[in-house]
């Protein structure tokens, strides 16, 4: 129990997972997941729930350096469902339920880049395509543990690292509705706590799953301020 709960706590605090390399390690953790939701007999799209709408993302903790800006409540407060891309709207947390353990970009704690977005859930729970596209591989990736790739067409692609199980009957190269459940969250590959590792790319580029397309968090204050005329000094005693 103590173990769990130190698990639990790791997850929470730590953010999970923060998987960069190309070399793909051997994975750390690959123990089955207690507690999850029972499973579907298979994936089937019309059996299976759909993508909810998350109208809000709360984090996890309150804390970490790079969630962007964060509200009273503990809510992401520049959250939206959808990301607008090329390949039209994708979903910024294709999960059934989650909080964000860790954003985007410089992680002060583990002094690493970070390449997606950690969405966490002791519980588990659904993961779903972001949105309509192809499959692009659905397998084991090391560090990455059980992972799927979709390709959404306009250079657009997501990933979807340490799965608990992907739906069985995805293929490379099958088409995939968007909203459609394609595996379930989990800690397979190189992860300290259940959650899910979603990666956007767009243009071959990492992008923020939670800013994509967001104006800047700043904006600038348009210049108001006018300059008096020049003052015209006297001359300097004696040059008259
Ligand atoms: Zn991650």
């Amino acid at each position: 129990m103590k173990r769990r709960l130190a698990l639990v706590l790791c997850a929470l605090t730590l953010g999970g997972c923060a998987v960069t390399n190309t070399s793909y390690p051997s994975p750390t953790v690959s123990a089955p997941i207690a507690h999850l939701p029972p499973a579907p007999s298979a994936y089937n799209y019309t059996a299976v729930a759909r993508a909810p709408l998350h109208s809000e993302l709360f984090t996890c903790n309150r804390g970490g350096s790079n969630l962007g800006e964060i509200g009273l409540r503990g809510e992401a407060s520049r959250y939206s469902p959808y990301m607008d891309t090329p390949a039209g709207p994708l979903l910024r947390t294709p999960t059934e339920a989650a909080c964000l353990s860790s954003g985007f970009g410089w992680r002060d704690m583990s002094r690493r880049q970070h390449s997606g977005l950690d969405l966490a859930n002791p519980s588990g729970g659904f993961i779903y395509a972001a949105a309509d596209g192809r499959i692009v591989s659905a397998d084991w990736r090391g560090g990455y543990g059980n992972f799927v790739e979709i390709d959404h067409g306009s250079n657009v692609r997501t990933r979807y690292a340490h799965l608990a199980e992907i739906d069985p009957n995805l293929r490379p190269g099958m088409r995939i509705p968007a909203g459609a459940a394609i595996g379930r969250m989990g800690m397979t590959g190189n992860a300290t706590g259940v959650h899910l590792h979603y990666e956007v790319s767009v243009d071959g580029l990492l992008v923020d799953p939670l800013h994509f397309g967001l104006p800047p968090q700043y904006q600038a204050t348009p210049v108001t301020q006018t300059f008096p005329d020049p003052i015209t000094l006297p001359p300097p005693d004696g040059m008259q």
